[in-house]
């Protein structure tokens, strides 16, 4: 087990080549108008997920694969869907769940509901004492809207809640720097949803942003075959919203955030696959997550490119898709030679 107090952000900015993003992405702005900033482009101005604030081993990476509007399932993140399924399985069995019928055809506030119900069974859960997966997590940063979930909300010794991710490897070792913060970065994202969504103004401020994001209007009437289906409980969102504010409170009431944070390590393939290969522990930290937040803005902002891989992880370039076109590794390559 690895304890950590404080990380940096060192490994980051080494290596940062500042570019325009309009030299990329907009050749030819038109005289006088702003160039559109990777958040308008890519995210309609609407939301941000969890990962799109993280750091990342190489974000031009991701950047390409925004620009190309597909991003390609490599076997590596296949294998580690099949164990984060196989953790989920085992604990549903603690969930009190709403089963819809697979016929069903919903509308963008039923989805919103079943979202919302999820969460509800999960909440219902915790305040059983039992851990929980996939927990949907929201809130604002910097009055964006951020959303994720969380892989796993455990218990501490003194019953706090613990935010864990999972992360599954190929190899039975730890990643290099690069992954381990950019695991370490999500989960003071996570961190922070977690307490914005349990403290009741900033979840006041939130809810109508992401019902906005969806294109969600809480008070229209769900279809009858979907009231039936929650077996009349609930006519509408607002509903079920008020059901869930409920639930927060008491766990904000009754249970504490705890300040440690975890990354838990697994082995993605062969025969034993799910396996434990290490938990890394930290401690949460404000004055980190500013950092990273202000540094990631800055890119969805256009206030700064994407950065692509550190020096010392060009062996990565090998097997990129962009190999070939990536104007980031021709240059590392060429200041190489
Ligand atoms: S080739 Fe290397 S630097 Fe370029 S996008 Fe791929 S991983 Fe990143």
């Amino acid at each position: 087990m690895r304890l950590t107090s404080k990380s940096t952000l060192d490994g980051i900015k080494t290596g940062y080549l500042p570019r325009k993003l309009t030299s990329i992405d907009n050749p030819e702005p038109l005289v006088g108008a702003r160039p559109p900033t990777p958040l308008s482009l890519y995210r309609n101005n609407k939301k941000l997920n969890v990962t799109d604030i993280s750091t990342k081993y190489c974000e031009l990476l991701d950047f390409y694969d925004l620009r190309s509007g597909k991003k390609v399932e490599t076997a590596a993140m296949a294998a580690g869907t099949v164990v984060h399924l196989a953790l989920e399985k085992e604990a549903e069995k603690h969930l009190v769940k709403v089963t819809l019928p697979d016929t069903l055809k919903l509308s963008r506030e039923e989805e919103m509901a079943k979202k919302f119900l999820d969460l509800i069974a999960r909440l219902n859960a915790m305040l059983a004492g039992h851990a929980v997966r996939e927990f949907y997590t929201f809130g604002l940063v910097d009055d964006c809207l951020i959303t994720g979930y969380i892989d796993e909300l455990g218990r501490g010794p003194d019953n706090s809640l613990i935010i864990s991710d999972t992360k599954s490897r190929v190899k039975g070792t730890l990643p290099p720097v690069s992954q381990r913060l950019s695991a370490y970065h999500q989960l003071l994202v996570y961190h922070k949803l977690l307490l914005s969504m349990l403290h009741d103004s900033e979840l006041a401020q939130s809810l109508p942003r992401l019902y906005e994001a969806f294109e969600v209007d809480p008070n229209r009437p769900f279809s009858n075959e979907f009231v039936i289906a929650l077996e009349n409980k609930y006519s509408s969102l607002s509903l079920i919203e008020s059901r869930l504010r409920e639930l927060l409170h008491k766990v904000a009431f009754k249970l504490n955030v705890s300040d440690e944070i975890q990354v838990s390590y697994r082995r993605s393939t062969g025969t034993n696959a799910g396996a434990l290969i290490d938990t890394c522990r930290y401690i949460y930290d404000e004055q980190a997550f500013q950092e990273l937040k202000e540094f990631s803005l800055q890119f969805w902002r256009g206030e700064r490119d994407a950065i692509g891989v550190d020096p010392a992880e060009r062996n990565k370039c090998r097997t990129c898709q962009w190999f070939d076109r990536c104007e980031w590794r021709a240059t590392m390559d060429a200041a190489m030679l």
